[in-house]
């Protein structure tokens, strides 16, 4: 089966894809409405970002699946300390109360990201707000990469599992955007259940082998992710296996045999999250098809002086 959105991720001659990580998260605020403007406004129409469900079932935009404690500031203004209360026990309008708009530069994720702009009043995003953004015919060229984020209490729990893609898919359909969308996640067993309620819909498979390090300040992928030890070199066997059509291995993972193999069986490969010159030179040589980087500028710079291009259509 051919799906319109796996072409738009697929490289070619002399063509890498660029897609914007929660929108452009090394220049603007992770996974909100401006980050992903800006990122369709320079021409990066791939879009990748997370949904977690509410306490009222809304699929909302954020990454990991409780608040973030160095991103989210309460109505005084102070980033939150303590516990970090779940996105699942709270409702949209209680989550919607926290500016997510600055980063806490004395937390090591705050590090990280040094030349994010800093911002007041920014709100997560429920999904549908993105869904209505990309509506606009003038983005009629965006694809999104709606990463389907597991609660490790929840994930063995298969009645929540269908509850959660029920409403994600519920959203995608009133809007008119499931032909627009790759159901991207690190749990092959939600993404079984994606397959089982939308079979028309193609599957996105994140993996990170054991062995490297998780990013600083973020939810582990390994709580949920298959275990791969002694089995690094069938993975996109293993992918396409399970039925899907993008591989989306972290990029320290892959090697030319990888790509060469999973390109071999159909894959679209698209790696995360690259953001320093050299590692995006690698990856270009590599040919994956996409990128995708918290600096979707730094690629689309990457490739222009390379002679390169991000869209078919230039
Ligand atoms: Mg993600």
């Amino acid at each position: 089966m051919t799906f319109p959105q796996v072409e738009a991720f697929r490289g070619g001659d002399n063509l890498i894809r660029v897609v914007g990580h929660r929108g452009a998260r090394g220049i603007l605020p992770e996974n909100s409405m401006i980050g992903f403007d800006f990122s369709l406004s320079i021409g990066v129409p791939l879009l990748e970002f997370d949904v977690v469900l509410t306490a009222d079932d809304v699929p909302v935009i954020t990454h990991n699946h409780r608040l973030h404690a160095p991103t989210f500031r309460d109505a005084n203004g102070r980033f939150l300390v303590g516990e970090e209360p779940k996105v699942s026990s709270l409702t949209v309008d209680q989550i919607q109360q926290f500016d997510i708009g600055r980063l806490d530069g004395h937390s090591a994720y705050g590090r990280r990201f040094p030349d994010q702009a800093q911002m007041d009043g920014v709100r997560v995003p429920r999904l549908v707000n993105l869904l209505e953004l990309v509506a606009d015919p003038k983005y009629a060229d965006a694809c999104l990469m709606l990463e389907l984020k597991s609660d490790p209490d929840l994930a063995h729990d298969a009645s929540y599992r269908q509850k959660f893609v029920k409403c994600v898919l519920q959203e995608l359909h009133t809007t008119s955007m499931s032909s627009r969308a790759v159901l991207h996640s690190f749990d092959w067993n939600l993404l079984e259940e994606c397959q089982r309620q939308a079979p028309d819909m193609p599957s996105s498979y994140l993996t990170q082998l054991p062995d490297n390090a998780d990013d600083i300040g973020e939810d582990s992928s390994k709580a949920v992710c298959p275990d791969f030890r002694g089995r690094h070199d069938e993975i996109p066997n293993l992918v396409k296996e399970a039925g899907g059509a993008l591989w989306c291995p972290y990029f320290a993972d892959v090697t030319a045999e990888s790509v060469a193999l999973a390109k071999k069986l159909g894959l679209c490969v698209a790696v995360w999250t690259v953001n320093e010159n050299a590692e995006i030179g690698r990856m270009i040589e590599l040919g994956v098809d996409s990128i995708v980087s918290d600096y979707p500028g730094r690629v689309q710079r990457r490739l222009s002086d390379l002679g390169m291009r991000w869209s078919a259509t230039q």
